[in-house]
């Protein structure tokens, strides 16, 4: 008998330590505004329906004293592309707006956040060393956790009515313009385009990452409204010594941000990639390592035979460098829109310098 009660504890004890483990997944990740924030809000604040919901996300306003352009930052449209979250949280820690608003919603998918992509290994979560003590930060799913959404349907048909794997219906970057009375996914699409419009956005960006074997990568992708301004913060970029290639929205890929934040509300559209080893399907072992430090000898093994599309060497390609091409493809843009259009120009004090971010590491610039 008593071994009966003493496994029946062990087992107890066991399933609480796992279960706060897995709960723990959902609590979501501390940001700490720079002075600069004008204001704190939700996304349910510009679509009701989304209060109390897991699509529900914080957005924070930043209003300079003069009036210029407004810009939308979007991360975390995808939880598993950690340099694009991870920029908009350090540009939501340090800036301050002069002229202009800047705009920017962290976790653009916040429910993908909550758990893990199945049967991958990744880490839950990964560590900034920063002068305050370490932070941690979730390294989520590329799409809208089940949990929240289910089931997928056999065949998606999105808001566009583009035809698309099941799984697609909780991918974010697929469910633009969105739907007032759809799935969860499209409910948070729909709630950013409500941004977009009752904030007056001129230029949206999103920042995403992309693994080292898939063609755009090292990109600025542009919607055909936006060519101008991307071959412009194309060349600012290449006086920098920063690769960029120039990439246009395919008119029928449907439901993206760069297609449909152009299309439907009119907005310029750009999405910035950089190189992320570790949603890859050439990786080994997926560790936190490879999140900090991008280092991945099977990777570079595909970059001898010449079948990556960047660099990629024992060196890797490490977050601070992917955040920092992040700060760098933001501030070329901006400076090409005050170039093209001076009416809208945004003017920043305080964005961190990219070289400072790769020589001093992201912690230097989170609080
Ligand atoms: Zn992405």
């Amino acid at each position: 008998m008593t071994p009966t009660i003493a496994l029946l504890a062990v087992t107890a004890l066991v399933c609480v330590l796992a279960g706060r483990e897995f709960l723990s997944m959902r609590a979501t990740d501390a940001v700490f505004p720079s002075p600069g924030l004008t204001a704190a809000r939700a996304l349910s604040d510009y679509f009701p329906a989304l209060k109390g919901t897991p699509g529900d996300t914080p957005v924070y306003v930043f209003s300079g004293p003069k009036a210029g352009g407004n810009i939308l930052i979007t991360g975390g449209a995808h939880p598993n592309e950690p340099a694009g979250y991870i920029t908009s949280i350090v540009l939501a820690e340090t800036i301050r707006v002069g002229r202009g608003t800047v705009i920017i919603i962290p976790w653009a998918n916040a429910s993908g956040f909550t758990h893990s992509d199945p049967q991958e290994g990744s880490p839950q979560r990964f560590p900034i060393d920063t002068a305050g003590g370490r932070r941690w930060f979730r390294l989520g799913s590329r799409v809208t956790n089940p949990v929240h959404q289910w089931p997928d349907p056999t065949i998606c048909v999105n808001p566009m009515g583009q035809t698309l794997a099941g799984i697609e219906a909780r991918n974010l970057n697929r469910a633009y313009p969105g739907k007032a009375g759809g799935n969860l996914t499209e409910k948070v699409a729909y709630g950013i385009m409500q941004v977009i419009g009752k904030e007056k956005i001129d230029l949206g960006i999103d920042l995403h990452e992309s693994a080292p074997e898939y063609p755009v990568i090292n990109a600025i992708v542009f919607h055909e409204n936006s060519a101008d301004l991307a071959a412009t913060a194309q060349m600012e970029l290449q006086a920098e010594g920063l690769e960029f290639r120039l990439e246009a929205s395919p008119p029928n890929l449907r439901g993206l941000s760069h297609r449909e934040w152009g299309d439907a509300a009119g907005i310029k559209a750009i999405l910035l990639e950089t190189p992320n080893a570790s949603h890859g399907r050439l990786k080994g072992r997926p560790t936190v390592e490879l999140i900090l430090d991008g280092k991945d000898k099977f990777y570079e093994k595909a970059a001898r035979l010449g079948r990556l599309f960047v660099p990629f060497g024992p060196a890797g390609i490490p977050l601070k460098d992917r955040v920092a091409r992040h700060v760098a493809g933001f501030k070329a843009v901006l400076a090409a829109l005050a170039e093209l259009e001076p009416d809208k120009a945004v003017e920043l004090e305080n964005l961190p310098p990219a070289a400072e971010i790769q020589a001093k590491g992201i912690g230097a610039f989170l609080r």
